[in-house]
């Protein structure tokens, strides 16, 4: 796809999003963001129904009014949160057809059900809603991985029939209703993966995920596999590489027909002093090529007195205005304008590189 269209925004493909879990993108406001050409952000469902909550969303407007940010906001389905905290848990919960029945606080049982994860991202307000899965983790064995896709589908469906209801019930039109988005699963099984695709492409859905983790032994993303999955959705749904990816990895995703890309890399790198570089002028570059891309450890003792910036093929506010060495002084003296600095540089490294590839 070329554009996505969803109430009254309209905006080129692909898409990077950063994450913005609490309705921020930590240590950005969204002045900021728009700064750098960031023109979309993904939120987490059950941290902002946790705080300021959906009531006082409610009130304020929706999550765009509250952000002060009126470019496209994703949020996530809220299952993953819930999936961690069951693994981390000694009362694990359990996972069945109905939902996801977990143990908050002292064994107050809750479930959180496909119907509820729709609703929830109805009150946040979000432009672009995700239908709860069953995440598949790595090492799942292949009746796991099928019972996972078949409940995903369940999910799905049972999402937007909830979604459809509130459609009617909230009075929204074509024109100006949230997308609805369903996730793949199937882990590393072609066949899974196709049967997956094809029963949510039976439902019927706006845009279809990548989900559950597709990574070789290390940590990069199987980009034959990648493409398999693309090519599995229909050219006129958008298609969302669920939590890509590297630098060096959206150019290939992109070639593969993937639109929409969110990650925590760059803002998670920049708190931890790795702040990206281009080895080359990444207008001429092959961005696929991931001999032109690098990072530096701006507290490295060696930039202390480099009065150069971090990257002179950039044109971020931090690039154009300081220093190597001012920026290792800031995070040696912890100072959070480091962190406002840093994070800014990373994502212009990433906008640079999606304003490169819409070309391709
Ligand atoms: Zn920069």
């Amino acid at each position: 796809m070329e554009q996505i269209r969803v109430k009254d925004i309209k905006l080129k493909l692909p898409i990077f999003l950063p994450d913005a879990t609490r309705a921020v993108v930590k240590s950005l406001d969204s002045i900021d963001i728009k700064n750098i050409d960031i023109e979309g952000v993904v939120v987490n469902t059950l941290h902002l129904a946790d705080r300021p909550g959906l009531e006082l969303l409610g009130k304020v407007g929706g999550i765009k009014k509250f952000m002060n940010f009126d470019g496209l906001v994703v949020s996530d389905s809220g299952g993953w949160q819930i999936f961690s905290l069951i693994h981390r848990s000694k009362n694990p919960g359990k996972i069945t057809d109905d939902g996801v029945v977990f143990y908050a606080g002292t064994n107050r049982k809750k479930i959180f059900s496909p119907e509820e994860s729709v609703r929830t991202q109805f009150s946040i307000g979000s432009d672009v809603i995700i239908c709860l899965d069953d995440f598949t983790p790595p090492d799942a064995l292949e009746v796991q991985i099928r019972e996972g896709v078949e409940r995903t589908v369940l999910w799905a469906r049972k999402g937007k029939n909830e979604y459809s209801r509130l459609i009617q019930e909230q009075g929204y039109t074509q024109e100006n209703r949230p997308l609805l988005f369903s996730v793949i699963q199937g882990g590393w099984d072609k066949e899974l993966r196709r049967y997956c695709a094809e029963k949510l492409v039976e439902i019927g859905f706006d845009g279809y995920g990548y989900g559950g983790y597709a990574i070789d032994d290390n940590n990069n993303l199987d980009l034959e596999f990648s493409d398999f999955t693309a090519k599995l959705i229909p050219d006129n749904a958008y298609k969302f590489a669920l939590g890509t990816g590297k630098p060096w990895e959206l150019a290939s995703l992109r070639k593969s027909g993937w639109d929409i890309f969110d990650c925590t890399l760059p803002t998670r790198d920049a708190r931890h002093q790795r702040m990206y570089i281009f080895k080359y002028d990444p207008a001429g570059a092959n961005l696929c090529d991931r001999d032109n891309f690098g990072f530096i450890d701006i507290g490295r003792t060696v930039y202390k007195d480099d009065m150069s910036p971090v990257d002179p093929y950039c044109d971020c506010l931090t690039c154009k205005n300081y220093t190597k060495a001012y920026l290792h002084h800031l995070f040696k003296t912890t100072d959070t304008t480091a962190l406002r600095l840093a994070t800014i540089h990373n994502l212009r490294h990433y906008m640079v590189i999606i304003e490169n590839i819409r070309c391709i």
